[in-house]
């Protein structure tokens, strides 16, 4: 069985102590590739460099939190801009709206998830998209600015069914993640009616603990923790829902998968991603 975390922080300080074993157990667990969203400028180049380490498992993604849109938020987007011309990245994010912490950059935080949706579809990437206490504004814009060819990621989601449809009305999957494993959420029921397709899996890690580590620090190997509560909620087998959700994410990803596209014939195998 093969997962991938779509959405983990592996380049914070939570991690000093232990990131390349912490990184070791999530290839030990089957946890093949780890997609790192952005935060903003002071996270690029610790994030660029543990994709330098492991450049076949972690694959780094640009963009500006909505947390970090402040006064200086056209200059990080700048910043955002010129990485995208410097190199490879695999998707645009984390970006969205968080109004939970702080309403002071309300504004900001539109005109810069704006933005990025922008650059989400000038470069054909996808968007991974946060969302707290923000749900109906982000549906909105997304409405106002949507055409066939954006898609991404609602990041942690753990919303209705309602919700859930909404969301992949507009041509997104769903990111499940540690929230899914806790006691009496609302994904419990919403996961019944939810096809497998539209799933993908992450941690949010170092936050978001699934069960049963909840509250302490989250990391890329609980990954399979996530897939069989999945399972349970669902009735079916772990390998169906890492088939699923690890085939969704590297459609969504544009990861190659480089163990069925090796030639038989033992000749040269394809172009690496990195
Ligand atoms: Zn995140």
């Amino acid at each position: 069985m093969i997962f991938i975390d779509t959405h983990t922080h592996l380049y914070l300080e939570e991690f000093e102590p232990d990131r390349h074993q912490m990184v070791e157990r999530a290839i030990e667990a089957g946890v093949k590739y780890m997609m790192l969203p952005n935060i903003d400028g002071t996270s690029v180049h610790p994030m660029l460099e543990l994709c330098k380490t492991f450049p076949d498992n972690i694959m780094p993604m640009i963009g500006l939190h909505p947390t970090s849109v402040k006064e200086n938020y056209m200059d990080q987007l700048a910043a955002v801009e010129c990485w995208l011309l410097d190199r490879k990245f695999y998707g645009i994010g984390e970006c969205g709206m968080d109004f939970y912490w702080d309403k002071t950059f309300v504004n900001e935080q539109e005109i810069a998830f704006r933005h990025q949706i922008d650059l989400a579809k000038a470069y054909k990437l996808p968007l991974i998209v946060h969302i707290r206490e923000s749900f109906n504004e982000v549906i909105k814009i997304l409405k106002d600015v949507n055409k066939p060819e954006l898609q991404g990621i609602f990041h942690c989601f753990s919303g209705s069914v309602e919700q859930a449809r909404q969301a992949i009305d507009l041509g997104f999957s769903l990111g499940l993640g540690g929230v899914t494993t806790f006691k009496n959420n609302k994904m419990q029921e919403t996961l019944k009616h939810i096809d497998l397709k539209h799933l993908v899996l992450e941690t949010d890690a170092p936050f978001l603990a699934p069960m049963p580590h909840r509250g302490k620090r989250n990391e890329p190997a609980y990954i399979p923790l996530i897939a069989e509560k999945i399972a349970e909620i669902k009735g079916i087998s772990v390998e169906e829902v890492a088939q699923a959700t690890t085939e969704n994410a590297m459609k969504l990803f544009r990861i190659a998968n480089h163990e069925t596209m090796e030639p038989a014939s033992g000749g040269q195998s394809p172009a690496k991603h990195n």
